[in-house]
């Protein structure tokens, strides 16, 4: 199974295209089209939360202003104190805001897991400008874990399968080939080079990590140097960007 690289990078996504479902109310996404990417979450709808479960929606209320945590109080705050800045500043504005109709209010959710339609429902404070995947009345859940596809353990076999790729890949890069893109470093090209023993190679000795300086091979060379920062290298010797000998 193709899972992406961002789903990998620990953001779920997903594997069968879902709408994002915007919760009901005043000032929610006031001009929402239903189409294929987007839908409006009513009581009923079907939606991914906690864990990759299915859940189902109750009702979304309105939690009551006196009732508000403090958080959403002071960010309330915050944001009034500002918008009122800019207003004197001279800024178009708009409508002066209100707490009823902020997008960002807390709202509480009633639901309960799609497959326990018994279950004592639970009660969720929700910011009102949050998201959620919709799914439609057959969704699909991975036999093994009953989560919502790509499950965790997808997921990680992906991650080992692709760290284990990755590990091979280096191991067949020539010294003083690029350890980003693999591809060798001539004489007229800028590299970087990075002091000490070769964190991704170290059969090839020190003073051997090096990456073509250019913007391919940039995220590279970001990774290489966070974990050479975080072995200690970095204030033994500062790296020096340099022409390839
Ligand atoms: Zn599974
Ligand atoms: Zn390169």
């Amino acid at each position: 199974m193709h899972i992406p690289m961002r789903v990998l990078l620990g953001e779920w996504r997903p594997t069968e295209r879902l709408p994002t479902g915007h919760l009901p109310g005043d000032g929610i996404m006031p001009h929402l089209k239903e189409t294929y990417y987007s839908t409006r979450i009513r009581p009923g709808s079907l939606i991914v939360f906690s864990d990759r479960r299915a859940w189902q929606i109750i009702d979304v209320s309105e939690r009551p202003d006196d009732l508000w945590p403090e958080h959403f109080n002071n960010e309330w705050d915050r944001f009034t104190t500002w918008w009122t800045e800019q207003a004197a500043a001279g800024r178009d504005m708009g409508a002066e805001p209100t707490r009823a109709t902020w997008e960002h209010r807390p709202l509480v959710l009633i639901l309960r897991p799609a497959d326990q339609p018994t279950a004592k429902p639970r009660h969720i404070a929700i910011r009102a400008s949050r998201t959620f995947f919709v799914l439609p009345e057959h969704y699909s859940l991975c036999r093994l874990c009953q989560e919502i596809p790509p499950c965790r353990h997808v997921v990680n076999e992906a991650t080992i399968e692709r760290e284990m790729a990755s590990a091979e890949r280096l191991m067949a890069i020539p010294a003083g080939a690029c350890l980003g893109c693999t591809e060798p470093i001539t004489s007229r090209m800028k590299a970087v080079r990075f002091p000490g023993p070769n964190l991704w190679r170290p059969d090839l000795g020190p003073d051997t990590a090096v990456f073509h300086a250019r913007q391919d091979c940039e995220d590279s060379v970001r990774s290489y140097r966070q974990l050479w920062e975080e072995k200690g290298h970095a204030e033994l010797q500062p790296e020096l960007p340099e022409e390839a000998p």
